[in-house]
């Protein structure tokens, strides 16, 4: 359970020390800096928007490097203040808010690109992917993968995010994609250990729950020439005929993503995205574009452009995994929620699928193995949703329930780490529960 508030005095004296380690400009209790360091991207769940404000930060800190970080987390264990960690608040279903109030730690000016060597980057835990991504790019190589938000912060992505733009040949952001973290425990003599290797592994996609990273080191390649490859279809049946074969062209595919009209309406206007029409977005090696070209074809559909540059495939990325729902609820305010889904019966039985809920639209990203997606549906309440699961798991369709905020990747040996690296349970609390409290997702 959340901790209560802490009483104002204890904020005001761990206030005074951080003003003495980080400067005075580097910590706020102003109002105004309280409410932005105490929302996240949890408006794309209307279950848990019901149900907000989750959370108030007492302080707020803006740590300036991966020293003052560790710096700041072992004052706020001294003064016993629950400490939030916080990249740039893009997390979709409560991760970032600070349930027992207490201090957040915004790390986003931590964000210097440390080193870059032959196969990896260094940077601190508060630079962008996007910087990540052009600082691999001027040294001839490339990101593993970054997700949708791409301004968000690679220690945010690696605590919070899943995968994105690079996932096909890739993986989630479990395989490989980090090699070396520097973490700070929430001990009262906190300092940054250096982990490499599986080491790293307990502390993906954690909520920042076992630690402050700090600094993270991920895995480049060399750089290819991407091409943002945008086709079209009279019917969402024709693509999606097709787009398991997208992820098999060689080279593999950045991205590959799916809508139907509706979705692809709301999306942000594009002389290459046209009403009416089904949308297939893919960011593609310019070697695979004649091939794709002939697929698009062959399904029925027609290639509406094909563009070259860094920014365009950066720009179509933004269309990507979770967005396409947050532009459709722009378009349609309090209206839809979503469902995470998966396999490959999302395409053999998408007209099922459909029906489970009302106004039942897929966007599909396309995976090699099984593809996944996210099922949008007008929003009648929570036990509607809830309703909807075992219809869509009757159809042999794998879910994930986005409307919580708990730790649901590894949670009992989540909680076992964190019981040694946060013995005094000060580290974003209220997103550890036991496993099997809630059913967070299918088995498949
Ligand atoms: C429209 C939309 C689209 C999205 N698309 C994708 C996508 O394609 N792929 C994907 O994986 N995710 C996606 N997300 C989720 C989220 O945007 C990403 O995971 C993003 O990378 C999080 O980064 P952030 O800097 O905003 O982190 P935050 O939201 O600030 O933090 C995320 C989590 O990590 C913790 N945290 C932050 N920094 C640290 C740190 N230094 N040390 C320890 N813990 C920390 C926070 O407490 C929180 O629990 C999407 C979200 C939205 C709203």
């Amino acid at each position: 359970m959340p901790h209560a508030d802490l009483d104002q005095a204890t904020i005001d004296a761990l206030a005074i020390e951080l003003r003495e380690l980080l400067g005075a400009d580097a910590v706020s209790d102003e109002p105004q800096a309280l409410d932005r360091a105490s929302i996240d991207g949890s408006h794309l769940s209307p279950v848990i928007a019901e149900q907000l404000p989750l959370g108030r930060a007492q302080l707020v800190c803006y740590p300036a490097t991966a020293e003052d970080i560790a710096a700041t987390v072992g004052a706020a264990v001294r003064h016993g203040v629950p400490i939030t960690p916080r990249g740039k608040g893009t997390a979709n279903y409560g991760q970032t808010l600070p349930m027992a109030g207490g201090l957040v730690v915004d790390t986003s000016r931590a964000r210097k690109i440390l080193e870059v060597g032959d196969g990896w980057l260094r940077a601190e835990a508060g630079a962008t992917m996007i910087a990540i991504e052009q600082a691999a790019i001027r040294s001839g190589q490339q990101v593993l993968q970054y997700p949708s938000t791409a301004q968000s912060t690679v220690g945010g992505f690696v605590s919070g995010g899943s995968g994105g733009t690079g996932s096909i040949a890739h993986g989630m952001i479990h395989t490989g994609f980090v090699t070396a973290l520097d973490v700070v425990h929430a001990v009262p003599d906190a300092t940054l250990i250096h982990v490499e290797g599986e080491a790293t592994e307990p502390y993906l996609h954690r909520y920042g729950t076992v630690g402050v990273i700090a600094t993270v080191t991920v895995r480049l390649e060399p750089l290819q020439e991407w091409r943002a490859f945008f086709a079209s279809f009279d019917d969402f049946h024709d693509l999606l005929s097709v787009i398991r074969a997208f992820p098999e062209l060689e080279p593999t595919p950045r991205l590959v993503s799916g809508d139907l009209p509706t979705l692809a309406e709301a999306l942000p206007a594009d002389p290459a995205i046209f009403p009416g029409r089904a949308s297939l977005r893919a960011i593609l090696d310019a070697d695979s574009v004649a091939a794709a070209t002939a697929l698009v074809e062959a399904a029925g559909g027609r290639v509406d452009d094909v563009r070259e540059g860094a920014q365009a495939c950066i720009k179509l990325s933004m269309t990507s995994y979770n967005h396409p729902i947050e532009w459709l609820q722009k378009a349609y305010p309090n209206t839809y929620f979503h469902v995470e889904v998966w396999g490959d019966a999302i395409i053999d039985r998408i007209d099922e699928l459909h029906e489970v809920y009302d106004g039942g639209m897929l966007h599909i990203e396309a995976q090699q193995g099984r593809p996944i997606g996210m099922l949008a549906g007008v929003y009648h309440g929570a036990d509607e949703v809830y309703a909807g699961l075992p219809k869509i798991e009757a159809l042999g369709v794998g879910w994930h329930n986005p409307h919580q905020w708990y730790v649901d990747y590894e949670p009992a040996a989540t909680i076992a780490f964190a019981a040694e690296t946060d013995p005094q349970g000060l580290m974003n609390p209220g997103k550890l529960v036991a496993p099997g409290t809630f059913q967070t997702g299918s088995q498949m």
